[in-house]
């Protein structure tokens, strides 16, 4: 049987180091402050940011929530960021995506002050990570970065292979990979013959964001899986991008869903918070 790489297990030890981190700031007389805003009140978005309160809440950093109707203009909400950019004493801030359809989500995200960008979605921040600078990193794809390195999975040398080139997690997972030392091919849409160059990875990572695409043919004897994806499948019941049953008797390690990569995001949004406490922003 292949290793169940747990993330429940793994995201609870970071929070735990972030909550010492942060007790440590503030014995130093430094609290740390998240400001979450949300337009509108999508229901999955609402359950995102609460899960976020609850962290903060847990490690002892403090959150300001800021609930915006969903006609909220977008020169409002720049306003707001701009009032928020300018606040000392906040040191984070995170629009929860995505936004009404009247709002441009690239022009929000560049409003954010790259030291404050905990979300890590900034172009500065995406440009840093590209070229081996310290700044933010998207939280999910960090996330399986300490997974791996967690469950003492080597990826120096390793053919990594994601599937999916999202901003959010294909290219930032395709440019981590490459920082460790990963040899690293990224497939999408247009790929062809998907299966022969999932079939090279060692590191298989599957973000393409269709329930149970990713079967045991895509996947070489002894790989180490990595699913990305969420979704409800026809019981409600949650699966990912990879066919775990399928899958799981071939590789040699793999994510479940739900208890993967799921609880990692919200666990390296705290870890980035900290570090934004910390003055480590760009
Ligand atoms: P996107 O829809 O933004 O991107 C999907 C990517 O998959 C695209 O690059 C697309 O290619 C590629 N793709 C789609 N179909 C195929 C196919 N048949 N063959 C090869 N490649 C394909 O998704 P995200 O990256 O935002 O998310 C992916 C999944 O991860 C979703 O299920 C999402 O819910 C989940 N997710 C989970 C998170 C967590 O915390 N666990 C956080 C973020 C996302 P192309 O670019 O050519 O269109």
């Amino acid at each position: 049987m292949p290793q169940i790489i747990d993330g429940k297990a793994i995201s609870a030890q970071i929070k735990d180091e972030v909550k010492e981190q942060v007790a440590a700031l503030s014995e130093q007389g430094k609290k740390v402050c998240l400001a979450v805003i949300q337009v509108g009140n999508d229901p999955a978005s609402s359950v995102y940011v609460g899960n976020k309160k609850k962290a903060c809440a847990y490690v002892g950093i403090e959150s300001l929530a800021y609930e915006l109707a969903e006609e909220t203009t977008q020169e409002e909400l720049l306003s707001l960021i701009g009032e928020l950019n300018a606040k000392n004493e906040v040191n984070g801030i995170l629009v929860q995506l995505p936004l009404p359809k009247h709002i441009d989500e690239d022009a929000v995200i560049r409003a954010i002050a790259p030291k404050k960008d905990v979300d890590g979605f900034h172009p500065q921040s995406v440009g840093a990570l590209c070229i081996g600078q310290p700044g933010f990193v998207s939280c999910t794809p960090a996330g399986i970065i300490q997974l791996l390195k967690r469950s003492g999975i080597e990826i120096a040398g390793k053919e990594c292979v994601v599937v999916g080139r999202s901003n959010i997690v294909g290219k930032p997972m395709a440019l981590l990979l490459l920082r460790e030392n990963g040899t690293v091919t990224v497939a999408h849409s247009r790929t062809r013959n998907l299966k022969e160059v999932t079939k090279r990875a060692d590191i298989l990572v599957v973000a393409v964001g269709k329930p149970r695409m990713i079967t045991r043919d895509y996947v070489k004897e002894g790989a180490v899986v990595i699913d990305v994806g969420i979704h409800r499948n026809e019981n409600n019941k949650l699966c990912g991008d990879v066919d775990y049953e399928d899958v799981a008797p071939v590789c040699s390690a793999i994510t479940p869903v739900p208890g993967g990569v799921g609880p990692m995001t919200i666990a390296m949004l705290m870890y980035n918070c900290a570090n934004a406490g910390e003055g480590n922003g760009l």
